[in-house]
């Protein structure tokens, strides 16, 4: 005789399965119709209706084009909340698919499509089992990840989240194997820090240069100087990135010496401490590089996303849940955090919280598209693990017996 919890699960795969198509209906409706950070309400309107046509969920209030619906159970127990994201990139997309971009200079490039569709799927098997829930759960589609500081202000200042005991965030990563369920305790995004270094010289002839305070060279020595602070000056054994991507003077002839040159970068760390530490030696180096020449800085840091920081026990209980009912060889434990940011770290600020990854790399490819790529595609047969992967840990969380 089968248990109860077996007639559960038997339930719960047989919803899964039934929306599996579904889901690549819905991310390939998203991926042609990609909508800009902030100006997501299309995208918005979609994800709505689409609820309301899966029935039994509720909508709280806030400000659009964020979405946070949420479905309730007829008795009590956890509240729990799933984040998905809506935004596009501004890139031309250069993958050649019947659904690509319909958008020109706009293109789902990180992915968001498909968390949207997972998102829908999960509200498609919980309203199928909205008798077994046993408290709440909530779905957020914040707008704007990828311009801090988010929508996701906007979502925790609603108070809908306040009483959640945990949330979790599902991204892509075209790194992993399609299907694979990927995360670790601890950090698992970076902190991302933007800064620019203006030095301000004296501006002169190429030929005299003896009588210039020349910003070149002084820019110059501070961009070496700064890649020093992290192989001299802080522990090798944790993660940390300084790069420089811009190098800037407003001078345009190749004949002069430019009085002002800027310097644009970003820092990347997992830990406070190293944050900041690397800002006060940043400052430092490049106050005093500039000093020994007599020219000026003005240094201006403009903080972005915290690092994530996953719960140690939610980080085991997705393992624990991935090896359960995910086929065999589903899960992987990542050993290091990823130096890229996101802005789940604003809900981990506030609540425990689980960042996790599924892999969803294309098979029989030579390069890795990574996300942000003109050419970034998925493996769109992933989708059904990432759904069933939330779908437990919801059942988990909210459906006693299982
Ligand atoms: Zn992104
Ligand atoms: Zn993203």
């Amino acid at each position: 005789m089968l248990s109860y919890s077996n007639i559960l699960k038997r339930s719960l795969d047989l919803e899964i399965s039934s929306v599996a198509d579904r889901l690549i209906d819905w991310r390939r409706h998203l991926h042609q119709h990609p909508e800009l950070s902030s100006h997501e309400y299309q995208t918005r309107e979609y994800i709505r209706n689409s609820l309301i046509d899966c029935g039994n969920f509720i909508f709280y209030p806030v400000k659009e084009p964020n979405l946070i619906a949420a479905i309730k159970g007829n008795k009590p127990g956890s509240k729990i909340a799933f984040k998905a994201d809506l935004d596009a990139l501004p890139i031309q997309e250069l993958v050649n698919h019947s659904f690509s971009s319909s958008v020109p200079e706009v293109m789902h490039a990180c992915g968001h499509d498909a968390h949207i569709a997972i998102l829908l799927g999960l509200a498609n098997v919980l309203s199928k089992m909205k008798d077994k829930i046993e408290g709440e759960i909530i779905l957020i589609f914040q707008s704007a990840e990828e311009i801090p500081p988010s929508g996701a202000d906007d979502i925790i200042s609603t108070h809908v989240l306040d009483d959640i005991e945990m949330i979790f965030d599902l991204h892509v990563n075209p790194e992993i194997e399609s299907g694979i369920i990927a995360t670790k305790p601890g950090p698992i995004t970076a902190s991302i820090d933007q800064f620019e270094i203006e030095i301000t010289g004296q501006g002169g002839h190429a030929s005299h240069p003896h009588e210039s305070i020349d910003t070149i060279v002084i820019g110059s020595e501070i961009v070496l100087a700064l890649q020093n602070i992290i192989s001299r000056k802080t522990n090798p054994l944790t993660p940390r990135i300084l790069t420089i991507t811009q190098f800037m003077t407003p001078q345009l002839t190749h004949g002069l010496i430019p009085s002002k040159v800027i310097l644009k970068g970003n820092l990347r760390t997992v830990d406070d401490d190293s944050r900041y530490n690397i800002k006060k030696l940043l400052e430092k180096m490049a106050n005093g590089i500039a000093d020994a020449y007599e020219a000026k800085t003005d240094i201006r840091m403009l903080a972005g996303y915290n690092a994530t920081i996953n719960s140690e026990d939610l980080a085991l209980f997705v393992e624990k849940v991935a090896r359960e009912y995910l086929p065999d060889g589903s899960y992987r434990r990542l050993a290091m955090p990823y130096l890229v940011g996101d802005s789940f770290s604003k809900y981990t600020d506030h609540f425990p919280g689980c960042f996790i990854s599924l892999g969803v790399k294309l098979n029989n490819i030579d390069t890795i598209e990574y996300c942000h790529s003109n050419r970034f595609d998925i493996d769109e047969s992933s989708l059904q693990n990432g759904l069933k992967l939330l779908t437990y840990i919801a059942a988990r969380k909210t459906m006693s017996l299982l």
